[in-house]
């Protein structure tokens, strides 16, 4: 770090800011801004960067910077993505930043053609380039293959299996065959069920999924197969502020034709309870004043009350839905079914209750004005009106005697017991007519004749918000699992590279999260298992519960008591009512209190099972499902995408540097940084270094074939060969390597 060089320091908005080194002290660096001269910023050591030498370079691959580290990264980034470039390699990883608007030509049929069979690095880098990479490794490897999606809401993970999966059945498939076109129609069939208008998304997938689209002997698209995971069941009865329930229950309510809306009694989605606690009229996306008023004044508009969102077309995209679900062999009466099973869950919301103060017997009754919704959600659902009432306002209990079965006794509910088991009701119909429709998108697609398949996977990021439940907790497991698999692939990958080359490198080490997850799925002590212990006592309680983590697991490194100040915020609450556990992306604070879904939710399948303890907990579900999904990732060849959200405003040319910078981070990107900077980062073929360096030579220099001519020159500047190694086909420099050698060659 000499004074006058052009440094990286770190910047609260824009990440890192470019400045010259005006001191060096004993534990910080001052630099000064280029862009505030006169005035200066101090920075550690180790958060200090060299920059390249020109602010303007950009590079197709991070690894080919001279100065390999996080702040060159984000540099590199933003210059590409302020210049439509969209995607940048480190190495194999392809990271994708969502532009918020369509790049010209980006995914046309010319492009799709251009990637098709080009090597990785050969043309620009592409979400179809990993793509093709995937279906070459598939052909030559003759192993599946799978391409995992990651990114926080709104980075473009959906957008980008999309592409993927539209360049694979576009291009292996027999030409708009019916598989292919079925397989792309399942992506607007569920997200219509499985998305919803967030703050952070105006189609933010609620469930992940692992999209598989298999191939024949002949390496043709055969067939596909969809699993799904987590869908966010607490939205299908409340909403944050803001945000929606189900694209569906809106468009129904919008776009189906007049037959359907009287037999279903459809109105306005204002009518509805579970449509409106979202609540506000809201427009998210380019809110120009005459979009708003143009929207305002639309027929739709003052058809649909406050709650139709301008920028979503509900009435056109009832259309598109239907049409997907005909063409992936809904008929009509199969999907009449299935808009009457939403219809019933609207109506089932508006049942309200009244306490039966007055009666001895207390529990509540069905007010009066929710009769007919009562019947309509009862005709709908096929069930007796008054099965249905009894059930919601009553539970069922077996009384024991001496150990034996008794006589089965009514007991009437509360209120708000009686609200929790409609809720319960109208989760559990809607989350197994989910299950439902991906079955039988999985019909429609069958791949009898497999050889192979490419998986796609398409699931939420890391999470933290103000108050996180079991749903973050879920994710966040699951990020972990999926950021160890990353770790082991892009070592091993590089390592095999290493190994191809000839180069003789030592192992390379580096932080390992498995005790993280040990905390969550180990035996016994784990989280999960303690769950279910739980579940099996008499009386489950979340503070036992909450206790029992923390006394089993003392002193682990990954585990703390949430710091009271922490949980203040949200309520008064007791030091055992939560966790707090330290992942690799950052530590994250867990509520287990009673108004929090962990317990309720894990409870929630025997309430509505009305006394019956025979269910099986959403935890020991999703781990089963999580525990199959990392072993076929195990079984496949894997490639990695990481899409980044820009900005938080969804609009386009916008750059949040330091956004930006902690989703690199979280993404394990600063740590693949890390571990080339063990290794050999920056790399070149030797006929381009050859072609970049002739210039500065001698003739009878430049004559020798590239290898040769890279291996002279080296020995000729006597470079120490602790800092390069020769490969089959590259030189590897260690990291910050290359630079000196090319300032050494231009300075001769
Ligand atoms: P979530 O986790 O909430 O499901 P996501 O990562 O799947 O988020 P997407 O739904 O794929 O995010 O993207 C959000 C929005 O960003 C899209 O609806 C689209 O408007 C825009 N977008 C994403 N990728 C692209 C792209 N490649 N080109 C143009 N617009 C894009
Ligand atoms: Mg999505």
């Amino acid at each position: 770090m000499d004074g006058g060089k052009r440094v990286w320091v770190p910047h609260p908005t824009d990440g890192f800011k470019l400045g010259r080194i005006v001191d060096i002290g004993s534990d910080t660096i001052s630099i000064e801004p280029f862009d505030a001269p006169g005035t200066t910023i101090n920075s550690l050591y180790d958060r200090t960067f060299p920059a390249e030498e020109y602010d303007n370079k950009e590079c197709d691959d991070n690894c080919a910077l001279m100065y390999l580290n996080e702040a060159t990264l984000l540099h590199n980034i933003k210059i590409r993505y302020m210049k439509n470039m969209i995607y940048t390699f480190t190495a194999n990883i392809l990271i994708a930043i969502n532009p918020y608007y369509e790049v010209p030509d980006l995914y046309s049929s010319n492009t799709i053609k251009k990637y098709q069979g080009k090597s990785l690095g050969t043309l620009p880098p592409h979400v179809y380039a990993i793509a093709d990479k995937a279906f070459r490794d598939m052909k030559v490897t003759k192993l599946s293959q799978s391409v995992i999606v990651s990114g926080e809401s709104g980075a473009g993970k959906t957008e980008s299996t999309k592409h993927i999966l539209k360049y694979l059945t576009e291009s292996w498939g027999t030409h708009a065959g019916p598989i292919e076109q079925r397989i792309l129609e399942s992506n607007p069939l569920l997200e219509a069920f499985g998305n919803a208008k967030t703050v952070r998304n105006n189609n933010s997938s609620r469930f992940g999924k692992f999209v598989e689209i298999h191939f024949d002997k002949k390496n043709s698209v055969c067939g596909g197969f969809i699993s799904h995971y987590l869908l966010e069941k607490s939205r299908i009865c409340t909403q944050a502020k803001e945000e929606r329930n189900y694209h569906i229950f809106y468009r129904l309510c919008a776009g189906a034709p007049d037959d359907i809306r009287q037999k279903l009694k459809l109105a306005p989605p204002d009518q509805f309870l579970y449509l409106k606690r979202g609540n506000t009229q809201y427009f998210c996306g380019k809110k120009t004043q005459k979009n708003l008023s143009d929207a305002r004044k639309s027929q739709q508009y003052l058809k649909l009350g406050s709650l139709n969102d301008p920028v979503l077309d509900d009435v056109n995209d009832f259309g598109v839905c239907d049409a997907a679900m005909k063409h992936l062999g809904f008929g009509d009466q199969e999907r009449l079914g299935i808009y009457s099973l939403v219809a019933a869950i609207l109506h089932l919301g508006n049942v309200a209750f009244d306490d039966n103060s007055d009666d001895a017997k207390g529990g509540c009754s069905v007010s009066k004005s929710a009769e007919e919704s009562l019947t309509m959600a009862s005709s709908l659902l096929g069930v007796d009106k008054e099965e249905l009432r009894d059930s919601l306002i009553s539970r069922v209990m077996q009384a024991t005697r001496g150990g034996m079965k008794g006589t089965a006794i009514k007991v009437p509910l509360k209120c708000t017991e009686a609200a929790n088991a409609r809720d319960a009701l109208a989760k559990a119909v809607y989350s197994r007519m989910f299950d439902y429709i991906v079955d039988m998108v999985n019909k429609a697609i069958p791949f009898g004749d497999s050889a192979n398949y490419i998986g796609v996977l398409d699931i939420a990021g890391f999470e933290y918000f103000q108050v996180n439940s079991f749903e973050q907790f879920c994710i966040n497991y699951c990020n972990e699992k999926l950021q160890q698999f990353f770790n082991d692939r892009i070592l091993k990958e590089e390592q095999a590279l290493y190994e191809k080359e000839g180069l003789n490198v030592k192992k390379i080490e580096w932080t390992d999260n498995q005790d993280c997850i040990e905390l969550i799925e180990g035996k016994s002590s784990g989280i999960f298992d303690l769950l279910d212990e739980e579940s099996k006592l008499p009386t489950p309680k979340y503070d036992h519960f909450t206790g029992e983590v923390h006394s089993r697991n003392k002193n682990h490194f990954r585990l703390s008591v949430p710091r009271k100040s922490k949980l203040k915020s949200h309520r008064d609450v007791r030091d055992t009512e939560g966790f707090l556990i330290r992942h690799f992306a950052g530590a994250v604070c867990y509520h287990t209190d009673s108004k929090n879904p962990l317990i309720v939710k894990l409870f929630q399948g025997a309430e509505s099972t009305a006394g019956k303890l025979n269910f099986i907990s959403v935890g020991s579900k999703f781990r089963k499902q999580l525990g199959m999904l990392m072993e076929k990732l195990r079984s496949t060849g894997t490639n990695f995408i990481r899409c980044i959200k820009p900005n938080t405003k969804m609009v386009d040319h916008l750059f949040e540097g330091s956004n930006i910078l902690s989703q690199l981070q979280c993404a394990g990107m600063v740590s693949v940084l890390d571990l080339m900077q063990q290794g050999y980062p920056s790399r070149t073929q030797f006929s381009e270094l050859y072609n970049m360096y002739k210039k500065y030579l001698p003739p009878e220099l430049s004559r020798l074939d590239p290898r040769l001519f890279c291996k002279s020159l080296f020995k000729a500047l006597g470079l120490d060969d602790k800092d390069f190694k020769f490969g089959l086909t590259k030189v590897f420099f260690r990291p910050g390597k290359f630079a000196e050698f090319d300032q050494i060659m231009k300075s001769d």
